[in-house]
């Protein structure tokens, strides 16, 4: 589903990404950790096209996201992409977020948008909310909507970065939650993340990466985290700080 080959990315001389592969296949989880300015925004961002990058491919569902010729924007409405500060339409009622972008870019009718986008805020447990503006919100509910919206775009993949980092601690389970439950169906996700209860409940790999934009670990969970004995000395450093 997402084929990263060997990207690398400078800002002038400084290197943020460092042949960084990686393959996530159909559901597959995929938590990407590691410290801050490691590159890890800059990697998923890579993958629809966000942050250019000069070396290496980068492919999604089989379409080649640096080839000139590749239509950007279809290619990002089916890449469901979740930011650390929500960036929902302050001006727009809850409902009218969820149905903008399916009828700007997917050219769905005001009426399709909204079942869908309805269907999508039920999903999140957020119906009640539908009439109201993103200030009348908590942020861990916000933060809910921005998922809803995403999932109303129906991607194929979706894209998290720290999702629940911005928000109060008592928000973050509900957010987690929900993300749980879309691994569970079976939806492909990259999730950079410092929660790792979310990495052992759900995912099938881990992704440790490293100051230079070095991807330091790919393995599966059990290894990650059952062994781990065998992490590169970074990793294991990184995991004592924050477990
Ligand atoms: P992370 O998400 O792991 O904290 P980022 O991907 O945000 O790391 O950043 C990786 C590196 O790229 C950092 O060293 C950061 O300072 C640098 N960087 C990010 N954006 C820019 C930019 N626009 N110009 C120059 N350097 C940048
Ligand atoms: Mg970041």
């Amino acid at each position: 589903m997402i084929d990263i080959r060997k990207v690398s990315k400078w800002y002038g001389p400084v290197q943020v990404l460092n042949e960084c592969s990686v393959r996530i296949d159909k559901s597959d989880v995929v938590v990407v950790c590691g410290p801050s300015g490691s590159g890890k925004s800059t990697l998923i961002k890579t993958v629809n096209a966000l942050e250019p990058f000069q070396k290496g491919d980068i492919f999604v569902n089989g379409v080649q996201v640096n080839d000139p010729k590749t239509d950007l924007p279809k290619l990002r409405s089916r890449v469901g992409m979740v930011f650390q500060h929500f960036e929902l339409f302050p001006h727009l009622s809850v409902t009218e977020n969820l149905t903008i972008a399916q009828v700007k870019v997917l050219g769905r009718s005001q009426d399709e948008a909204k079942a869908r986008g309805l269907k999508m805020l039920d999903r999140v447990g957020l119906m009640a909310h539908k009439d109201k503006f993103p200030g009348q919100l908590s942020g861990g509910q916000q933060q809910r909507v921005a998922i809803a919206r995403a999932l109303s775009m129906d991607p194929v993949v979706m894209l998290f970065d720290e999702p629940t980092s911005a928000l109060d601690p008592e928000m973050v389970g509900e957010v987690l939650d929900v993300m749980v439950n879309l691994a569970k169906e079976g939806m492909t996700m990259m999730v950079v993340t410092h929660e790792m209860g979310f990495a052992k409940k759900v995912a099938n790999r881990v992704i440790f990466m490293d100051v230079g934009g070095r991807l330091l670990e790919d393995c599966s969970k059990d290894e990650f985290f059952g062994n781990l004995d065998a992490r590169q000395a970074r990793t294991k450093d990184f995991l004592n700080k924050i477990l």
